[in-house]
């Protein structure tokens, strides 16, 4: 028979059926909490329900496993146990918390209840054993009211109304002139507890369970049920995160930090998650749940000043933190309660960090022998590293505005960076904006889960409350995204869409700057500057010496480059952008689109020329304009690239892409050429196609017009001969798009080898080249040996590939897409990120049959993909030589070139 599945792991009283490696299983969270009962780290006992029971509770119409609610029962007991006391218990009850716990984490996205277990008759047991009414009748109304929300789901309905409970509270205290939540006695928080029930009865016609059994159930049932809640579908696209992980459910015993002024809750970083400094870094709230910490309501002190309140627990916590670190070998961000004095720790996960910190950690932590060059390399996600090249605010800008008064307050600086924007103060207001084309600052009192959307369409994001590790702080600094939290001075009104600060105010739509590394928030735009990389690298107006995060950036480059096996080359047209991408490192350019040159205004008349000539001859006089202009483009990137190799791809695009539009701009055109206005006309009717993506373009037009293919052949050869004759040694590879057949290359390649021949003869100087060609036909990769035969090199040009091997037109498909990627029918956007198992199947196929004929063939791919981390790594995974992307993703590139070789090495696979 065969075994049956065990879906409950418990742990507590030193012992724990689960184990770190069992993420999949048992959550994140959930592991964290099998691990630190393990290594003798105190955690309050529980158990969790494992990651299948969400698997099966979805594949079965939401339903249990047979036999779960036994296990449960078992498992809770074996807590009472351990705590002495009893789930239902009248005398000396137990109550647990019932939270989610996923592979990955997805901070607040899921529910979590906490003081599960109280009802009239419970409630006496916890005053009989704390000796403290209004300790207990706190507990009871916070659970009312978070059950009442998450489980029974009474809660607001649209983004003005205010939460039902929170308004029977601020009656509750305006009837007993009371401030704040504290001032509430015992009576009065048990008359809220009965005035909850009483609106979840008037508001959803339910009785709030009484039964801590049935409360479970429900929780539990919650919990499992918000893996699927609106924010964490959200989410979990935002990170690809795969829908079908589920989550686990953790129940455990309740310890509280709301016991009195001996007791706390806060949470503490292993290192600085902005900067990534090596410091005791967190907050704590004296007399708090921990809930009031993540959600912002009450702005937390700083860790360090726990050691003059309670020096043994911070001492103990200390210690704990660091043997986490050592045992996880990454920065460690922890939960913990202190009741009575005694600590607890109720969660440990690797902290998440700005790109700033992720690079400073993991090369620290490789100087501190914790973690290898490999592992540092594999911390660090190659997406974070466009952090360090964002921009910082111009420093006498912003002097200008703080000596005019324009600095309005200061906040908590917890996302690096610097951002400008126009207020905005609500999360679906952000996403709106942005969608016209807005630049917005969210702007609230605090986030919530909720607000998840609106945060990734902001420039920045600002909070009047909340510490370091708010939800806010904590959202953003994943995001990549500027923040500034706990700025106590700004005094939001939602209802009035405008905040002061003193006297000024400030009103939805005004701009507004954020700087996220010194927590500054100033009024009006401030200029910015490139990051300090790109000072040091591009503009030349910093000195590196002087610039740790240059340093560092420039070590983490160097490990990368020793590690990965695959080249990293750029897509540049410009002599700039070729300058960028060498001081990135690029080793050559793997796609120079020629037709770029062509729009300049001198250019394009003379190309206008060209297409509206009658004949041959008429073509080739129009190119002969032409020559000299491609020629110095050609002429001034080969220069800077030195030695590098250079891939010029000839005409590709349908040539009416020249032509005017209008009637107006036809009218102005012939007169410029002097043509008839009615001859233009026809003519770019003529040339009008019904799909011309698909129609004369790519080598075809080469085909049709050999004139145009030579003359671009000989400014190539001719500007390559000039640098040769100057002493130097530059590399063309002439590439030839969009072929399908091997007669096409045959012929084109003829015409620019006839080239080669020609001006190296009459310049008397030879210069080393290739010819080769896109591949970015299906046809092309299935006839790959023929067209082999024929090329030097294979650049997978994967814009067109993905467009043709999925019937999916590039410019149209962008209305449609992200339906299909939420529909789960793509994983993900295939001009983004590679169609592994299409376009992915016909590169392999296309590399093997090449490199079959043509043992040497180089390849590459030039298409967007070329600086998509997973598309590189499928690119690693395949063989190819290299990949080419924009300049600005060339760090990004190599680091996950060499995250996949690493990967490759370490598991045998790859992990995209
Ligand atoms: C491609 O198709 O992938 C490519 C690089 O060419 P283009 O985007 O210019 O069509
Ligand atoms: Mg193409």
């Amino acid at each position: 028979m065969a075994k049956q599945k065990k879906y409950i792991y418990s742990f507590g009283g030193g012992k724990a059926q689960g184990k770190a490696s069992m993420r999949a299983l048992l959550g994140g969270k959930g592991a964290g909490l099998h691990e630190m009962t393990r290594v003798g780290i105190p955690v309050p006992p529980g158990f969790t329900l494992t990651t299948d029971v969400c698997t099966y509770f979805y594949a079965r119409q939401l339903h249990y496993p047979k036999g779960l609610e036994g296990e449960v029962i078992e498992a809770l007991h074996q807590v009472e146990k351990i705590l002495g006391r009893r789930f239902g218990d009248r005398a000396n009850p137990l109550l647990v918390s019932v939270r989610s716990g996923a592979r990955e984490s997805m901070p607040g996205m899921m529910d979590t209840i906490l003081n599960l277990g109280l009802n009239n008759q419970t409630v006496q047991g916890l005053i009989a054993r704390t000796q403290n009414p209004r300790f207990a009748y706190d507990c009871y109304r916070r659970f009312v009211q978070m059950y009442g929300d998450v489980v029974l789901g009474l809660k607001p309905t649209e983004k003005h109304e205010r939460d039902p409970f929170e308004v029977i509270l601020e009656r509750k205290k305006e009837s007993r002139r009371a401030r704040f939540d504290t001032d509430l006695t015992a009576d009065d928080l048990k008359d809220l507890v009965a005035a909850f029930k009483a609106e979840i009865k008037a508001k959803l016609g339910k009785d709030f369970p009484e039964d801590p059994y049935k409360q479970l159930w429900g929780a539990i049932g919650a919990v499992f049920g918000s893996w699927n809640n609106e924010r964490a579908i959200e989410y979990r696209r935002i990170n690809r995160i795969p829908d079908d992980w589920g989550t686990a459910v953790n129940v455990q015993a309740m310890v509280f930090g709301n016991l009195g002024n001996d007791c706390a809750t806060g949470v503490a970083f292993t290192r600085d998650p902005a900067t990534g400094e090596k410091c005791f870094y967190g907050e704590f709230l004296v007399n708090a749940q921990g809930e009031d910490v993540v959600a912002g309501i009450r702005t937390p002190g700083p860790i360090a000043e726990l050691k003059g309140v309670m020096p043994e627990a911070y001492r103990e916590l200390k210690r704990a933190c660091k043997m986490l670190e050592r045992h996880y070998k990454d920065m460690q961000d922890i939960e913990f309660t202190i009741e009575k004095r005694k600590l607890w720790l109720l969660q440990t996960r690797n902290g998440k960090r700005t790109g700033f910190a992720a690079v400073r950690i993991a090369l620290d932590m490789v100087e501190e022998r914790l973690i290898s060059k490999e592992q540092a390399l594999l911390q660090v996600e190659p997406e974070q590293l466009n952090q360090l090249l964002r921009p910082i605010f111009d420093h006498a800008d912003k002097e200008r505005a703080a000596k005019a008064g324009r600095i309005l307050a200061r906040g908590l600086p917890a996302g690096p960076g610097a951002a400008t924007g126009r207020i905005v103060f609500h999360a679906e207001d952000a996403d709106e904006w942005k969608k016209r084309g807005e630049q917005v600052v969210l702007c609230r009192i605090e986030t919530s889960p909720d607000d998840i959307r609106g945060m990734a369409a902001a420039e920045a994001i600002l909070t009047a409350r909340g510490g370091m590790t708010s939800h806010a702080a904590l959202v953003a600094r994943q995001m990549g995204k500027v923040c500034v939290v706990g700025c106590e001075a700004l005094q939001i009104d939602y209802s009035l869409r405008e905040m002061r600060v003193n006297e000024i105010r400030l009103k939805e739509g005004d701009w507004i700057s954020v700087d996220g590394s010194t927590g500054d928030v100033i009024q009006g735009e401030i200029r910015t500057l490139p990051s300090e990389v790109l000072q040091v690298l591009i503009d030349g107006t910093l000195d590196g010496k002087g610039s740790r995060v240059y340093q560092r950036f420039v070590k983490l480059m160097r490990w990368a480059d020793a590690t990965r096996k695959i080249g990293v080359r750029t897509n540049a047209d410009q002599p700039d952008q070729a300058q960028i991408s060498l001081a990135f490192g690029a080793e050559g350019i793997g796609l120079c689109r020629t037709e770029h040159m062509f729009f300049e205004e001198e250019r394009i008349l003379a190309v206008r020329e060209m297409i509206l000539a009658e004949d041959q001859a008429g073509r080739r006089q129009a190119l002969a304009k032409l020559l000299p202009m491609q020629k110095k483009d050609f002429k001034g990137i080969l220069d800077i690239m030195g030695n590098l190799p250079v891939t010029i791809r000839t005409l590709d695009p349908p040539l009416h892409e020249f032509l005017p539009k209008t009637e107006e701009e036809i009218v102005e055109l012939a007169e410029t050429m002097k043509v008839p206005a009615a001859k233009l006309k026809s003519k770019v009717e003529l040339l009008h196609e019904f799909n011309p993506m698909l129609g004369h373009r790519g080598c075809r037009l080469g085909i049709s017009y050999p004139e145009i293919t030579e003359m671009q052949a000989k400014a190539i050869f001719e500007a390559a001969c000039e640098l040769r004759r100057e002493g130097k040694n530059p590399f063309p590879e002439v590439m030839i798009p969009l072929v399908g057949t091997r007669q096409e290359l045959h012929l084109q390649r003829e015409i620019v080898e006839h080239a080669a021949h020609e001006v190296m003869k009459a310049y008397g100087v030879r210069v080393r080249y290739l010819v080769g060609t896109m591949i970015e036909l299906p046809r092309a990769c299935l006839v790959a040996d023929e067209i082999a035969r024929e090329a030097e090199f294979f650049s997978f040009g994967t814009n067109d590939l993905t467009q043709t091997c999925l019937g999916l037109s590039r410019d149209d498909a962008g209305k449609f897409l992200p339906s299909y990627v939420s529909q789960k029918i793509f994983p993900d956007d295939p001009f983004v990120s590679l169609d592994r198992d299409g376009v992915g199947s016909l590169m392999r196929i296309g590399l093997e049959k090449g490199r079959r004929v043509r043992k040497e063939l180089e390849i590459g791919i030039c298409g967007e993909h070329g600086g998509d981390p997973r598309s590189v790594a499928l690119c690693h995974e395949i063989g190819l030589d290299y990949v080419s992307c924009s300049p600005y993703r060339v760090p990004v590139a190599k680091l996950a070139a060499a995250q996949a070789a690493l990967r490759k090495k370490t598991y045998g696979f790859s992990r995209t």
